[in-house]
Order: C-alpha cells, then structure tokens, then sequence
C-alpha cells in the first residue's frame, strides 16, 4: 500500500499529527528546545527520560551503595538480560542475543571465525555502499589470514538501489562469507534478509548482517529468515547513548560451531573460576571478551523499553509514513528548485531516512543547522559528498516537524543562505 498525501500545507501535517496513535511516545524524550527540529536520530537517537533515574540509580545505589555486591545482583547477567529485550526487537531467541563490545569490533570477531568455520572458500561478498569500518575490518582480516581471501563488492546501478541479482552473481562455491549491512548508511536502501540469505545458503556461504541503520526503525526477523550471524550499534534508532555496546547475533546451531578469535576470560566457562587455561563457553556467552562497561549498557535498556511498549510493527508504520510524507514535499516543493532524491521511493526497500542530493548539500546543512533568523533550526547530517540525510523516528518525529524542515530548505535555497557560510578546504573534491 502506498500512502498518498492530500496537500503541502502545514495544517495537514498536523491534522496527521493530531491522528498519530503513537503521538504520545514523544514525550518519552529529553525535548528542550521546542525550536530545534532534530533529524539526526540515525547517527544519535533521543534521550529517554526515564533513562536518567535509571543511570542515577545505577550510580547511587548500584555503584555507590552496594558496590561489589552488585556485579551478583544484577550486572554480571546484564548482557543478556538487556540482550534478551533486544531478541524482540530483531526476531531471535534469547539464546542468540548478547550486548559486549562495539559494532565494529563484533564484525571483527565474527567475520574471523566465520572464515576460520568456512576454510576453503575464499571469497567474501559486500556491497560498495557498506559502512567503511566494516569493510576495514574485513580487508585487515584478509591481510592477517595472508591475503589468501578476495574482497569483492557488488555494486549499484542507479547509486540508490542494489539489485539481489548483483548479489546473487557474485555468489559462488568459493564464497565463505557475505557481509552487508541491511540498511544503507547513505542512500537508506534496505535488503530483504530472508532472500539474500537463501541465496547464500544455497552455495553454502555463510551470511552476516550489520543491523545498526535498521534495528529499531525497520521490522527485523533472523529468525524467519534463518539469518547466520548479525551485529550492530545500539546508540542510533534503539536510543541507547553515544557509545552505548553493540549487540551480537548467532543463530543457535551456528553457536557451538563458531570460535571466538579473542580469547578473554568473560568467554570463559566460568570466569570467576580463574582457570588457566582457557575453556570457551558453549553458549553465545563466548564471544563476551572481558568486563562489561556496566553504566552504558544499563543506559540502553530504557530505550528498549519504549521500543518494545510502541510496537516495532507500529514504529515502523509510522516510519513509512513519514518518509513517504518527506518524499511527497520533496517531489513538490525542492525537486523544481535543482534537489533530487537519493533514496528508493519504494518504501518497501527504504530505511528510515531519505537523501536529498543536491550539489550545495555541505552548506546547506549548515545553513539547517545555523537557522536563517536565528529562531528555527534543522538539525540533518551530511555525507560527503553531496547528501543531506534526514532521518525521522516513529517514536519522537512530528509531521509538522517534517513540513517545517522542507521549507526551512526552501527558503535557505531561494535566499541564497548557504552562501553566507564558508566551504572548509576538505569539503572542496
Ligand atoms: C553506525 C554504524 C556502525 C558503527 O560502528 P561502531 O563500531 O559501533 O562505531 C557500524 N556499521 C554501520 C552500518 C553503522 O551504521
């Protein structure tokens, strides 16, 4: 189904907003300024306020009062508890699930050991729109296991999209690996798991998903899909905090046959057995390294919560929503002054945000940023080298916002605005 917008005009967004049934979720978040539009949720998601008197009393009491004690009472499991939340978002079982480290160093452990399951294939599969730590990780682990493996990218036709069929091509008996992530940091365009993972499995290739532009944003099911392995941030759409841990998926039977590359006591049977020699645990728990960072992992499962009470099916919705409301203004209102859109219109294979290209994208999101009196600003992030991004969140973005976003690039575009800011020496390609 494709939804249809009646006018451009700020009353019908807010007639929109007036019908939101998840309208009320927005006061679940730190909103200070009333006039800052924040967009930006795809690089850092919102503050929940109940987070603050959980954090405080991670500090007082957890930390201050009880000291030690607490590592029994409640943080030693918190990996998995908090994962187990996550479980739901992303459609795995508890089991799957782990909180540790960051995104790019889970890729990193999984990415080796996937390689070392899949000895004799020498392929690895990504895409030219991956995020560049990812596809750093993968051409150090290349060079660590003596340049034996190939990197190769399936790569866009129309620079928005790329097609199953680029994928599939390049899928062969030789492919151990394919790594992608699900939603494209740049253009937004979105993978089906469950079809490039069928495609994989039918020449015996392994498949890891990085999920951090979708999992909280996009309906997710490894499960159904019967998804390898997957990994990714939990600070952007899951609103866990700047730096929060990353999460770590494996498919159950997948568990015992993978090893981790880092052998640190938290992967041990029992840690606190102080053993010598190392025995991995025969669960998830394998991949943990060593001592979680307690208070930024208690800061994400707040952000779950509100995640889990809206409905992922429902977020998503809205997302929809929204992102086709952002195109319709778009199409009517920037397209004629020299702008184009650099996401798929089909909302069916689109994240939760949408590209703007447009030639002056550097200052114009400065301009955005720096508001043309002084009174409304647009908080977007560029990528070089022509994009604006604009993310919305079901839980927190307002219609009204998005209308007044668009026209505030209106204005800044038929004003000249962004002229009055200065292109810094490495912007200039
Ligand atoms: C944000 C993001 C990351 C971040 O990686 P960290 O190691 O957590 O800094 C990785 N991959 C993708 C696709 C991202 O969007």
């Amino acid at each position: 189904m494709k939804n249809t917008f009646e006018s451009i005009d700020i009353f019908a967004a807010k007639r929109m907003d007036s019908k939101d049934k998840l309208k009320s979720f927005r006061n679940e978040f730190v909103n200070n300024d009333p006039n800052t539009i924040y967009l930006d949720g795809n690089s850092l998601g919102r503050l929940p306020n109940r987070t603050i008197p959980f954090l405080e009393n991670a500090i007082n009491k957890e930390w201050g009062d009880d000291l030690i004690s607490s590592w029994n009472k409640s943080w030693y499991d918190k990996p998995y508890r908090v994962g187990n939340k996550l479980a739901r978002i992303i459609g795995a079982k508890n089991e799957e699930v782990i909180i540790v480290d960051y995104t790019s160093l889970n890729l990193y452990k999984l990415v080796y050991s996937a390689l070392k399951l899949q000895s004799g294939r020498t392929k690895i599969i990504s895409d030219s729109f991956n995020f560049p730590s990812d596809l750093y990780v993968i051409q150090g682990i290349i060079k660590d296991f003596g340049n034996k493996h190939k990197l190769e990218l399936a790569q866009s036709e129309d620079g928005i999209t790329i097609s199953d069929d680029a994928i599939n091509k390049l899928i062969d008996n030789d492919t151990a690996l394919v790594v992608l992530s699900h939603t494209a940091f740049k253009s937004g365009f979105t993978y089906d798991i469950k079809k490039i993972t069928e495609m994989a499995h039918a020449k015996g290739a392994l498949v890891l998903w990085d999920l951090s532009h979708s999992a909280g944003a996009v309906e997710i099911n490894l499960n159904d899909a019967k998804a390898d392995m997957a990994v990714g941030c939990t600070y952007k759409y899951l609103n866990g905090g700047p730096g929060a841990p990353a999460y770590l998926y494996v498919r159950e039977d997948l568990i015992k046959k993978l090893e981790s590359p880092i052998w640190g006591w938290f992967g041990d049977q029992d840690p606190f057995a102080f053993n010598s020699e190392y025995r991995p645990a025969d669960s998830i728990k394998k991949f943990l390294v060593g001592t979680p960072p307690v208070i930024s992992l208690t800061a994400i499962e707040p952000g779950l919560d509100i995640i889990l009470k809206a409905g992922i099916s429902k977020i998503r919705e809205k997302n929809i929503m929204q992102t086709d409301y952002m195109i319709f203004l778009i199409n009517r209102i920037l397209v004629p002054l020299g702008f184009s859109i650099g996401s798929p219109l089909d909302s069916s294979i689109r994240g939760s945000h949408v590209s703007i290209v447009h030639p002056e994208a550097y200052r114009i999101s400065k301009a955005m940023i720096k508001g043309i009196k002084s009174d409304l600003k647009v908080i977007p992030d560029f990528r070089k080298p022509n994009n604006i991004r604009l993310s919305v969140s079901g839980l927190y973005s307002t219609f009204e916002e998005i209308n007044k976003a668009i026209l505030l690039i209106k204005e800044i575009s038929d004003l000249r605005f962004y002229e009055t800011i200065a292109i810094p020496k490495e912007i200039v390609t």
